[in-house]
């Protein structure tokens, strides 16, 4: 595996021909359930209950994408440019029970998984050669799920993928010429609005954005401003709850449209990295906001997917938003 990047669009990509891509891996017994199984850990909780040595822990990736291990090696092949697959890639394993997910586990449990995420972002931040660490959960087998057992992934990368790059790109223009977070404008009028707010749950917020890329597509963002989700994710264990809740709530919700889904954290990149080329470094921690992204995938409605260039999505978020106010929740 190796970096590309595309001279035009200035993304990076990951590309090569993996022998393991062959077709998906039979999993006799659950790799994340066996205990002694995972040498390779990286962290465990402490935990809650008796019995149980665990409530959320997290290790390194059977075939990861990123390897921690080597020097980068960025060099010019022409007009492009190239590098190795530096940086981490491991499973974040969000409950000891193999059936207890994020809809369905208990808040103390999420938030558990949640601090453990907030670690670890915090963590892989500290090697001076990472850019950003993406979070991220595939779920059902159109989303690309990869173990049956309750997982996330988290990627630590020595470039900030490209939709991020965008957001902070554009977060930092409009912080330009306005002198304020986009996120926290776009927040002021939804809840002014009130027509695509999904639901409020103490600092937090859960919105159908106004242009989605994916019917029900649902975004979770703090009401207050804040940057970086490790930052909250430590420091504030009643916050911390609040948000497992929104989670596992708007989780349920999105399940009553579809099972599938992707999720993925949008924070702040790495600020040990300052960087002239991108030049967004110094209004940062004002321009930028972080949040958590649902993008649920409908085997039906597939053709949103097909057509990237424009997104398509045949659901309206008004119309979304009202069908997942008023799906069942349970607790
Ligand atoms: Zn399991
Ligand atoms: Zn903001
Ligand atoms: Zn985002």
């Amino acid at each position: 595996m190796e970096l590309r990047k595309d001279p035009i669009t200035r993304s990076w990509v990951i590309t090569g021909d993996d022998p393991a891509e062959t077709g998906p891996r039979p999993e006799l017994s659950c790799r994340f359930c066996d205990n002694s199984a995972t040498p390779q850990q990286v962290i465990a909780k402490s935990p809650n209950a008796p019995g149980i040595p665990w409530s959320a822990r997290s290790v390194v990736h059977p075939t990861p994408l990123y390897r921690i291990e080597g020097e980068p090696g960025r060099r010019g092949d022409g007009i492009y440019d190239r590098m190795h697959s530096v940086g981490a890639h491991e499973v974040l394993v969000e409950n000891p029970h193999h059936d207890r997910h994020l809809w369905n586990a208990s808040d103390d449990e999420i938030a558990h998984f949640l601090r453990l995420a907030a670690e670890r972002i915090l963590d892989l931040k500290r090697d001076p050669r990472i850019k950003y660490v993406s979070l991220f959960k595939d779920y059902g087998k159109n989303a690309g799920q990869e173990f049956s057992h309750p997982t996330s992934q988290i990627t630590a990368t020595m470039f900030v993928p490209r939709r991020v790059l965008y957001e902070l790109r554009a977060g930092r223009e409009y912080f330009l010429s306005k002198e304020r977070c986009v996120f926290c404008d776009i927040i002021q009028q939804e809840e002014r609005q009130a027509q695509r707010v999904i639901e409020a749950r103490g600092d937090y917020l859960a919105i159908g954005p106004y242009a989605p890329r994916v019917p029900y597509e649902t975004w979770i963002m703090p009401r207050n401003h804040d940057a970086s989700f490790e930052r909250t994710g430590l420091n504030k264990p009643g916050l911390r709850v609040n948000l497992a809740a929104l989670v596992r709530r708007t989780l349920q919700r999105v399940r009553s449209i579809t099972e599938e889904f992707h999720l993925v954290l949008h924070t702040s990149p790495s600020s040990l990295h300052p960087s002239k080329n991108l030049g967004y470094w110094r209004t940062i921690d004002d321009d930028y906001h972080w949040h958590i992204e649902i993008l649920p995938v409908l085997g039906s409605k597939a053709r949103s997917y097909t057509f990237k260039e424009v997104y398509y999505s045949p659901v309206s978020s008004e119309t979304a938003v009202k069908q997942m106010r008023e799906a069942k929740i349970d607790g």
